[in-house]
């Protein structure tokens, strides 16, 4: 958001909170239970899981968020004919705000699946409640209130990477720095916090972690749920990028129980694109992340259980498992059992052999160019080395925000791998210097800081050592499929997922050597990496997924929405 653009709360505050009309409460009155509240009653606490959303028949409630140090504002007050809720209710999360009864109040409310159920049955009324969630949510995202405080240096390595995740994540949160602001330090003290183990960070029901990894931040702040191991989905589907969350909105509106597992975050690649501009029906391009959490909150609409981040580690068939359906191992040692498996777990960042890259991966490499690292090197000159779609966008992104970037290309010509319309707007950008036929030899730097890169130059081979203090890699990518070893799914020479004939007999074009197991997207062998092209395949995959469970017995009564 440029530091200009107003809140969201005043140019879209009709929109955010709207108010329904009696006979709309009447009409939605089936899918809830009425309960009263007396004067000052919490009705939602921040960091406890809400009763769902809820609709005031009656007297009036505040809505208050608060900041670290406790100060609490009024973001609004509710009467009759509004309702409380953000997007966790759609799944059942802990609450990010406070509601209190001013009075006595009468209210309804309506669980999380019989919200799922309004939204999808009730498609005007549906619109308007999904879009104020949203809305509050971006609000939320704005202020960062209700989600935990991490506390550390702003160049630290650990705090990038914890604000990357709870970012990708669409969650709340604030960042103070240690070395300057006096709340930090109070909270240092107050908490007996060493150096060595910042940053930390504050979640709302009062935990505080040290240095914490990005599954125990998750669990704490209520953002990943236990798997119930008895459960059988539908389909589990491994990935939330593009081609996962496709196939998960279709399947979960198509009536199957489907589950979707990633590692890291949802939006996968695309979702560290800072702008696509190929994709249908967006013009003027859109960033990725936006594109990826509008398919994250559908495919929550319509009842996907999400698991992110939770890595799977294992594929089981069913006469390997013992209970007679597919088992997926997750690294958290959980399982979840399905009918039938959807892999989408799409290709992983390369990385170039330099001597002592890892030392400074945390700091100064980056293998995306998101605003958080854009702030970082505001104002530098920084090094991209890549020369495919992924590079073109980055550096045109960066150009616009740093000094000057050194294009790296191995290759003799730009135009070889990048498409025409980003080799034109590079070629217009005068910060923007294309090395080709260049390769990088050498990382200097100390502390995890890097101080300069060294790179041979051009058919004369000339070295040049230059003071750069941030690198970014877009050199390709491999396929995530070292979790399939042993499982039976036959993979090519490069690591990518067999599929249709080329698995086996009478496959589907999308299925594996193992029946039952589907692979879509950029992990598919042969697969145009495309953010367009794991979409379809993610929906088309789920016209396979019932003629699988249809023929295999495992038919349900599967109502197609359309
Ligand atoms: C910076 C950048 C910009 C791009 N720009 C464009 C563009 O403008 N237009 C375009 O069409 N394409 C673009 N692409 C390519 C596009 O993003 C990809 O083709 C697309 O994201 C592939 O989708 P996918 O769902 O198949 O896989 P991915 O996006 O790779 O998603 C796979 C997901 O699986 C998860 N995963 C992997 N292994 C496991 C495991 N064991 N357990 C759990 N989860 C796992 C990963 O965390 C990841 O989230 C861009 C790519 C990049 C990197």
């Amino acid at each position: 958001m440029p530091a200009s653009a107003p809140p969201i709360i005043d140019t879209r505050r009709h929109q955010m909170f709207p108010t329904l009309e009696p006979a709309e409460i009447e009409r939605v009155r089936r899918f809830g239970t009425t309960r009263s509240y007396g004067a000052g009653e919490a009705l939602a606490t921040v960091g406890e899981v809400g009763h769902g959303l809820t609709i005031i028949s009656s007297g009036n409630v505040d809505i208050t968020q608060h900041d670290q140090s406790g100060r609490r504002t009024l973001i609004v007050t509710h009467g009759p004919g509004a309702f409380m809720g953000e997007l966790a209710q759609l799944a059942g999360r802990p609450a990010l705000v406070d509601a209190h009864a001013q009075g006595p109040v009468e209210a309804l409310i309506i669980p999380p699946d019989r919200l799922r159920a309004l939204l999808i049955s009730e498609a005007e009324l549906g619109e308007r409640i999904m879009r104020a969630l949203i809305l509050r949510r971006v609000g939320l995202l704005e202020t960062g209130a209700g989600g935990p405080v991490i506390v550390g240096r702003s160049e630290s390595g650990d705090m990038l990477r914890l604000e990357n995740f709870l970012r990708r994540n669409g969650h709340p949160h604030q960042t103070l720095n240690s070395e300057t602001d006096p709340e930090a330090k109070a909270l240092i003290e107050r908490f007996h916090v060493d150096p060595g183990q910042l940053p930390i960070v504050l979640c709302p029901t009062g935990q505080l972690l040290r240095n914490p990894g990005e599954n125990e931040l998750a669990r704490c702040i209520g953002l990943v749920r236990p798997i119930d191991p008895n459960r059988v989905y539908d389909v589990p589907i491994v990935g939330a990028g593009p081609a996962g969350l496709a196939a998960a909105v279709y399947a979960g509106s198509e009536g199957l129980s489907a589950l979707v597992l990633d590692c890291r975050a949802f939006g996968g690649q695309a979702g560290a694109s800072a702008r696509i501009e190929n994709y249908l029906g967006f013009p003027t391009g859109i960033s990725g992340i936006a594109l990826m959490a509008r398919a994250y909150n559908q495919a929550q609409k319509f009842g996907v259980e999400m698991a992110i981040p939770d890595e799977v580690t294992g594929l089981q068939m069913p006469v390997d498992s013992g209970s007679g359906y597919f088992v997926l191992n997750l690294s958290n040692n959980e399982r979840a059992c399905a009918r039938s498996v959807v892999i989408a777990s799409g290709v992983r960042y390369r990385r170039p052999a330099v001597e002592n890259l890892e030392a400074f991966e945390s700091s100064s490499v980056h293998y995306w160019a998101s605003p958080l690292e854009v702030k970082l090197c505001a104002g530098q000159e920084v090094v991209l080395v890549g020369a495919g779609n992924s590079a073109g966008q980055a550096v045109v992104y960066l150009a616009s925000q740093v000094a000057k970037v050194w294009l790296l290309v191995r290759g003799a010509d730009l135009n070889a791998n990048m498409s025409s319309y980003l080799v034109d707007r590079i070629t217009g950008l005068a910060n923007v210097e294309v090395l080709t036929r260049t390769q990088i030899i050498g990382l200097e730097g100390a502390d995890g800081m890097l101080q300069a890169v060294r790179w041979r130059q051009g058919a004369s081979g000339e070295e040049v050592r230059r003071s750069v203090r941030h690198l970014f890699l877009f050199i390709g990518a491999d396929p995530n499929t070292d979790w399939l070893a042993g499982s039976g799914v036959a993979l090519d020479p490069k690591g990518f997922v067999l599929t249709g004939a080329e698995a086996g007999d009478d496959r589907h074009l999308l299925e594996t050597r193992c029946p039952g197991v589907f692979a879509i997207g950029d992990v598919r062998s042969g697969s145009v990496k495309r953010v367009a092209a794991s979409v379809g395949e993610g929906a088309q995959v789920v016209a396979a997924l019932h003629g699988f469970l249809a023929a295999s017995g495992h038919e349900r009564v599967i109502v197609a929405t359309h």
